[in-house]
């Protein structure tokens, strides 16, 4: 973390669910050259491998001791971003509804952050040339002293219709 040496670009994008932000990182990480972070898939996978267990994603105790079980893998090649549990690609099986309804509640554990932000600094250091790095809390927890941030919003209109 904290790594601002010049040639590790780190653009910080924050915002709230339904603002476009997936879309604008990558497209900027593909228009820069920068390799890109989808923090948001990292929430996701682990709560659809919860699921999978299946454990009870509303039972935080359970849900604490059970965040570093699954080894959770991200590509960063903003043209193929997947996602990898224990070796499976569950891309797409990280979209559904159930998934969204429940990751908020698995995201709130304190244990999870912990664990999934230390590998989101890893992941974010390991980038040398540099990275775009998207989710709520980029900015101001994972990586603070990224040189650009930015704020994402989105009209109310525009959220509607996500
Ligand atoms: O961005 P996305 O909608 O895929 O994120 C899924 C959920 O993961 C968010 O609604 C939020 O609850 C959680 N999240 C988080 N911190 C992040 C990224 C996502 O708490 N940096």
């Amino acid at each position: 973390m904290g790594d601002s040496s010049p040639g590790h670009f780190v653009v910080a994008v924050d915002g709230p669910s339904g603002s476009g932000k997936s879309s604008a990182s990558r497209g900027a990480a593909r228009a820069l050259g920068l390799r890109y972070l989808d923090t948001g898939a990292m929430y996701r996978a682990l709560t659809w491998w919860l699921m999978d267990a299946p454990a009870d994603t509303a039972d935080e105790a359970l849900v604490a001791s059970l965040a570093a079980k699954p080894v959770i893998e991200v590509g960063t090649d903003p043209d193929d971003p997947w996602t990898r549990v224990n070796g499976t690609d569950v891309s797409r099986d990280i979209r559904t509804r159930e998934v969204s309804a429940q990751v908020s509640a698995v995201a709130r554990v304190a244990a999870v952050r912990r664990h999934l932000i230390e590998q989101q600094r890893a992941i974010i250091a390991a980038a040398v040339s540099g990275i775009v790095a998207e989710g709520r809390d980029i900015g101001t927890v994972v990586a603070p002293d990224a040189p650009l941030k930015v704020f994402l919003t989105a009209a109310s209109g525009a959220r509607a219709q996500r």
